[in-house]
């Protein structure tokens, strides 16, 4: 029956119930985009909390669902990279060390005024591609809502699976291309005579639908996790009542209960328009964390030394510094 479920025919036949669905999709806005090798999305100056998050309690509500299920309650250093501002920071409360890693300052300022009197967190303005880590310092590393921005995942995965440490855990989840409005929307075009358009959602590269804006395949991600030596022990299939109509129609609390007993069953359809992954970092080596916490960006040494505000690399020379309560430790 699921096999059946996916098979392109039910999407026909969906096709014939309803013709004039339209799939419409939101994205982010750009704030500003630096001239690099890999382009990076940055926040800066953003309003993400007060804009984008009106009118989203069902999608924040449902993912929080999901993370509760798949973090380990407890450990002594996680980081979330692209955490913003620390929304879903009241979920670490299990951790001696939360770092809150943004390449945006101005995300992490406004993290920083309701999260800084907690000694717990660090937040740091860094790159993605060069975490500012030392290899295995991580017990548990997350990315949400952050794949989507990110130009080139093999790079970003293998930098995420260099700073956990073996047996640790990564979280993670991504837009995925072939969710149901998307293998519709690709039908009806098919039938209509519109031809099938830019996107097949049945092939595995990633869509860039708006620059910077990724849609993913869940066999490209898994592939790509594959690589770097995260193994998937979960998977849960998140906010498959994402759409406009059924939100202003139906109570919250109903849509968010009902995503909540589906996550884990229909994960196998691979359907949903969020897709969350936890994986186990089953690299060789020492299971133990490393110390250290911190590597230069400049050199990747670990002698690092530490004195008040100020990081110093003892290997290059190169200084970082803590300005109001954030660490800037970007090349
Ligand atoms: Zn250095």
């Amino acid at each position: 029956m699921i096999r059946w479920i996916l098979d392109e025919k039910f999407v026909e036949i969906l096709w014939r119930i309803k013709k004039n669905l339209r799939a419409r999709r939101t994205c982010g806005t750009i704030a500003a985009m630096p001239e690099k090798t890999v382009p990076i999305m940055d926040y800066e100056g953003s309003r993400w909390r007060e804009e984008f998050w009106r009118g989203r309690e069902y999608e924040d509500a449902v993912e929080r669902i999901a993370l509760n299920a798949f973090l380990p309650p407890r450990g002594k250093r996680l980081v979330e990279i692209g955490a913003g501002f620390g929304r879903l920071a009241d979920l670490y409360r299990g951790y001696e060390q939360v770092i809150l890693l943004d390449y945006a300052r101005s995300m992490l300022q406004d993290a920083r005024e309701r999260l800084g009197n907690d000694p717990r967190f660090i937040f740091v303005a860094a790159d993605l591609y060069n975490l500012p880590f030392a290899d295995n310092a991580l017990d548990t590393a997350l990315t949400i809502r952050v794949l989507h921005h990110v130009a080139n995942i093999p790079n970003a995965f293998a930098e995420i699976a260099r700073a956990v440490r073996p047996h640790g855990t990564y979280l993670t989840d991504f837009a995925n291309k072939r969710h149901l409005k998307a293998l519709v929307k690709y039908h009806l075009r098919r039938h209509d005579g519109r031809g099938v358009g830019a996107m097949n959602p049945y092939s595995l590269e990633p869509y860039e639908f708006v620059k910077l804006n990724f849609d993913y395949h869940p066999q490209y991600i898994r592939e790509n996790l594959r690589r770097v030596a995260f193994e998937i022990r979960a998977t849960r299939g998140v906010s498959i009542f994402r759409i406009g109509a059924l939100k202003r129609l139906v109570p919250t609390s109903f849509l968010v209960s009902l995503d909540a007993n589906l996550q884990s069953p229909i994960s196998n359809l691979q359907i949903t328009p969020s897709i969350f992954y936890l994986t186990e970092s089953v690299k060789n080596g020492d299971a133990r964390l490393n110390e250290n916490l911190w590597r230069c960006v400049k050199c990747h040494a670990e002698k690092i030394s530490m004195n008040g505000e100020t990081m110093h690399c003892g290997a290059c020379g190169a200084g970082f510094f803590q300005n109001e309560g954030i660490w800037e430790i970007k090349v």
